[in-house]
């Protein structure tokens, strides 16, 4: 037989991720993998009989509850904020008379299995064991984040002794003595976001515990009440309160029969000040508990939702092996449990890290790029409400362009509770110990990304009062930072964008300068000159008055118009080698480097910048790159806008330009990024179907088998988890929305066989999308609603609502 406290590797199947044994090495990156969230709160899928002690992390946080704390680095006192570790609401753990509290790595293991059901998003842990006495013991334990009451969450364990009867004591508790400490890189830094303001019994089931941040002042609150379940019924028991220092525990004790079950189940109520309709999260909470129904109650109300969300966002395939169908169903568990309905009241972004890990400190970067296309043709309302996020910061990143001495607004690279650039401008390298400066911020492009998800989401919505309101106002101000960042060159003729960081965040300075940043970066000036073109067609779709409106509050002139598209015809892009687009100015002078060499001595060499730090030497000197750089541009722009681009711009764009571009950048990039084999895989979906799928393999695999060797227990990347379901979504079928037609031109992988989905398009909610190798049906459900364009491999069809449209391949 089997050891069962090996552990194996995941299985994946159907709706399922199933660990068996139990591995303290392997128990973190379970956590991440298998957490549990609604979109306003998330928990890491921790054991609830555990503490933080290095193996184990319970972590549970909240959208946007962000906090700041001073810390002293490398002799330098330095601020950052935080997404913040929410007291525990967790602890449930049971002794058998006077034995030791139940610990895994204790007792031995007769049975271990982990299994995260991704329909109903419920988590369940098996055990079966014996103790120092030789009872054996069986106990099932379930959990869920309730999707349907996002203050909720609930956990229900059964005992059954197998062979002993005896007293049993469970100890049910609330802990707010947590810390930040869940990423080791971070551990230097202060970590006390929370400030203990009241634990308090309310009745024998029922115990509460509130905290506050320290700096933002947002007060948490959470309430636990605890049941012994018998066959269904309440068994009335007796209780009793210990109450610690920002801790609170109930213990519950009870007489055991040996082949009798007894079900414990906890209902936390979760609540903090920033909630919307809350006044004193203390009060909200103990009403939600008190309220709240039974664990088996609470759970139908919650898959409900689920069932309801799977039904909007799943993706349907066949394909050869069967497992990509369940890998995608992770990625799509994760994005909605980051980000929900219930994110949309809280005013907060998209961590690009989900919300159970510590991660980037909960920073919300440019991967709305990759989770957006995504979102708007499914739950288009998030986007919506996501992008409001930025919206809200637009005066915040008016004053960032004003202090560069640039107009407009440049929105931070990383953000988190107030729109203010929360990039670090040191960071650690954990292979040579050093604190090296980071100059990451100077990545301005994220302002075009911005801008392209305002865009993106007007083209598949038409949410013509969005953009009227708040999407037109933020792109023009981009438009308008782009055009007074650009200088102009006389002698050349060309504006230039200097000292910036692209996507590949290896080339942050030429080699050897003390000058923060390059010129020139090909990404940067395209997308800029991108903005400054679309502009035009941003202000063409407003209605005429709101036009004027805005043009007259944003003191738009004709002539500031007709600067940027001049602008946008002579942004500098260079070019080396016969037409390969330079990631940025001076590349080609750099060295190449011995990859092969490399990957010999090192093996993965996904982090060649910190290998090369720690061996003295820079990523500044090579060509090789962190992630796709150039190579973004084919990822976000069709071949057809990008050849207007470059034509505009007065560039060749030849057939061979995106061949040869992928070519030479797939050879010389490190893919640090989990965003990086996305992007690759997508833009060799056409070319080369193979390499493209085998890419998608790999970025499918990259969170669950951690192929980054430890950064996903630190939090799942939910960019590359949508990135890849976008992957099948859209670059599988060819969907585009753009000049008001939603076309396809699929191009299945070899190893798919058929592909269903449904999206929703304009104000069709039910489009039923059907690919196979050979043919396509796109049918409309019946609705009240104007009939739609659709484009299939050229062909533009009118489809009304209730009809349907097939075509051969
Ligand atoms: C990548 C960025 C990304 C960030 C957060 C970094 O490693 O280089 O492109 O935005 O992670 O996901």
């Amino acid at each position: 037989m089997s050891d069962p406290a090996a552990a194996r590797a995941p299985i994946l199947s159907g709706w399922s991720l199933v660990y068996e044994g139990f591995d303290p090495a392997q128990e973190p990156l379970r956590e991440a993998l298998c957490a549990l969230g609604n979109g306003r709160f998330a928990s890491r899928a921790a054991a609830a009989e555990a503490d933080a002690d290095g193996v184990h992390y319970p972590g549970t946080y909240a959208a946007g509850c962000y906090n700041r704390l001073a810390s002293e680095v490398a002799g330098r006192e330095a601020e950052d904020e935080s997404i913040v570790n929410l007291p525990n609401w967790l602890p449930f753990s049971f002794r058998i008379e006077d034995g030791e509290w139940l610990d895994v790595a204790k007792v031995r293991l007769a049975e271990y299995r982990q299994e995260l059901d991704l329909r109903r998003a419920v988590l369940t842990r098996r055990l079966r064991f014996h103790d120092a006495e030789g009872r054996e013991t069986e106990m099932t334990e379930r959990r869920f984040l309730s999707m349907a009451n996002p203050n909720i969450a609930a956990l229900q364990t059964t005992l059954l002794p197998v062979n002993w009867s005896g007293s049993v004591t469970l100890r049910t508790a609330l802990d707010g003595r947590v810390s930040n400490g869940g990423v080791a890189r971070y551990r230097g830094l202060a970590n006390r976001h929370l400030v203990p303001v009241e634990v308090s019994a309310w009745d024998s089931e029922t115990i509460l515990l509130e905290a506050e941040t320290s700096q933002s002042h947002i007060r948490v609150a959470e309430v636990a009440r605890t049941r012994l379940l018998r066959e269904g019924q309440i068994v009335p028991v007796t209780t009793t309160v210990i109450e610690e220092p920002a801790w609170i525990g109930l213990e519950i004790q009870w007489e055991a029969t040996q082949g009798e079950e007894t079900a414990a189940e906890k209902v936390v109520a979760l609540h903090t000040s920033r909630e919307p309709a809350v006044s004193e999260p203390g009060l909200e909470a103990r009403r939600e508990a008190v309220r709240a129904g039974g664990f088996e109650d609470l759970l139908s109300d919650h898959v409900l939702r689920w069932e309801e969300l799977w039904d909007l966002c799943s993706l349907e395939l066949e394909d050869s092996e069967e497992s990509a169908s369940t890998e995608l169903r992770l990625h799509i568990y994760h994005l909605l449990g980051n980000i929900s309905e219930h994110t949309a009241d809280v005013d907060a972004g998209v961590p690009a890290r989900g919300l159970a890990g510590e991660a980037y400190r909960g920073h919300v970067f440019w991967d709305t790029l990759f989770v957006f296309p995504f979102l708007n043709l499914r739950l288009p309302d998030l986007t919506r409400t996501l992008l409001r996020y930025r919206y809200r910061r637009l005066g915040r990143a008016r004053w960032a362009a004003r202090e560069l001495g640039c107009e407009g607004a440049l929105f931070p690279w990383q953000s988190g509770s107030n729109g203010a650039e929360l990039t670090p401008t040191i960071h650690l390298n954990p292979r040579s110990g050093r604190w090296t400066p980071d100059n990451s911020r100077l990545q301005r492009h994220i302002n075009a990304a911005i801008a392209y998800d305002v865009w993106l989401y007007h083209q598949a919505t038409n949410d013509v009062e969005f953009l009227a309101f708040y999407g037109a106002e933020m792109f023009i101000e981009i438009a308008r930072f782009w055009a007074s960042i650009a200088t102009y060159d006389p002698a050349r003729g060309r504006y230039m964008i200097r000292g910036v960081v692209g996507p590949d965040e290896y080339h942050d300075a030429y080699p050897g300068s003390d000058r923060p940043g390059i010129d020139n970066n090909a990404y940067t000036n395209a997308m800029a000159a991108w903005v400054l073109w679309r502009a035009h067609d941003v202000l063409d779709a407003l209605p005429e008055q709101r036009r004027e409106e805005l043009s007259h509050t944003l003191r738009l002139r004709r002539d500031e118009l007709d600067r940027w598209d001049e602008i946008s015809r002579k942004l500098l892009l260079p070019f080396h080698d016969n037409g390969i687009i330079s990631q940025f100015e001076g590349y080609e002078e750099l060295e190449e480097l011995d990859w092969e060499g490399y990957r010999e001595r090192y093996g993965n060499i996904q982090r060649l910048d910190r290998i090369l730090e720690a061996d003295g030497d820079s990523p500044n000197r090579y060509k090789a790159s962190k992630q796709a750089d150039a190579l973004m541009l084919f990822y976000l722009l069709s071949a057809d806008e990008l050849r207007k681009l470059f034509e505009r711009l007065g560039y060749r764009f030849e057939d061979d330009t995106i061949p040869k571009n992928i070519e030479y950048y797939l050879a010389r990039t490190s893919h640090g990024s989990t965003l990086s084999k996305v992007v690759h895989a997508w833009v060799l979906v056409r070319s080369d179907r193979e390499r493209a799928w085998r890419l998608l393999s790999e970025a499918l695999e990259s969170d669950l088998l951690d192929t980054q060797g430890g950064t996903t227990s630190e939090g799942v990347h939910l960019g590359a988890m949508a990135g890849t379901v976008d992957l099948v979504q859209r670059a599988c079928t060819g969907i585009e929305t753009r000049e008001e037609v939603l076309w396809l031109s699929p191009s299945l992988p070899e190893d798919l066989i058929r592909l269903r989905f449904r999206i929703r398009y304009r104000r069709h909610w039910g489009l039923e999308i059907e690919i196979t190798r050979d043919r396509i049906r796109v049918s409309a459900r019946p609705a009240d609603v104007y009939p739609i364009r659709v484009g299939i491999n050229g062909e533009i069809v009118q489809l009304e609502a209730g009809a349907t449209v097939e075509r051969p391949l």
